[in-house]
């Protein structure tokens, strides 16, 4: 089943996670996952620039490594940046030794590329074991989402993602992006209509 829209009920399972931040009246949260890819992420970084917006961008590690201008372009752009894990890994299909050690290095791609650590992660798929959730949030603030583009989805029209994504859009929402591959042809018609519905609405786009 799909939806837009992670259930309290799931929210409540996972306390350690950070889901939407209720405190922050006025702000949203842009979160893209998966890159840098190029093609993808350069349009992601121009939508946001022409609007002054910021987010933060969950990288793959191994996409680093092949992309570092790429990588070095969203951090000089200011924009935030977490792990996502080397190889994008499923915490559900690997174990805990195997998946801190991707994360760790994750760690050391971001440190040799664009000189410094990430403070923040968030789990492929959105998944992660219990052990794996401790482990990592020793070193990282593990950040989760509350509006889900669907963006991926081929199935999904962009018109209907973004009506959807509008609805759900409150203060301290993080909306989740991908900029990856499989994205590349439906963000350009979604996501420069959506950014101007957040500039429309007064909200701020602010940083985790
Ligand atoms: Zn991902």
């Amino acid at each position: 089943m799909f939806f837009h829209r992670i259930p309290a009920i799931v929210q409540r399972l996972y306390p350690n996670r950070t889901w939407n931040n209720k405190d922050a009246e006025g702000k949203v949260y842009l979160t893209f996952d998966d890159g840098p890819v190029p093609g993808v992420t350069e349009f992601v970084l121009d939508q946001l620039a022409k609007r002054g917006m910021k987010a933060t961008f969950f990288m793959v590690g191994d996409n680093v490594r092949k992309y570092p201008a790429l990588a070095r372009e969203v951090i000089s752009a200011g924009h935030q940046f977490g792990n996502h894990t080397y190889h994008h890994l499923k915490g559900w299909d690997t174990n805990l030794e195997h998946y801190f050690a991707d994360v760790q290095k994750c760690e050391a791609i971001f440190e040799q590329v664009m000189g410094k650590k990430s403070t923040l992660f968030r789990p492929p798929y959105g998944l992660m074991t219990g052990p794996q959730m401790r482990k990592v949030s020793q070193s990282h603030k593990i950040i989760m989402w509350n509006v889900l583009s669907g963006d991926y989805d081929p199935t999904l029209k962009s018109d209907k993602i973004l009506e959807n994504i509008k609805k759900l859009t409150d203060s301290g929402a993080i909306i989740l992006f991908h900029d990856q591959k499989k994205t590349a042809e439906v963000l350009p018609k979604l996501l420069p209509q959506y950014l101007d519905f957040v500039q429309q609405k007064g909200f701020e786009t602010a940083q985790l």
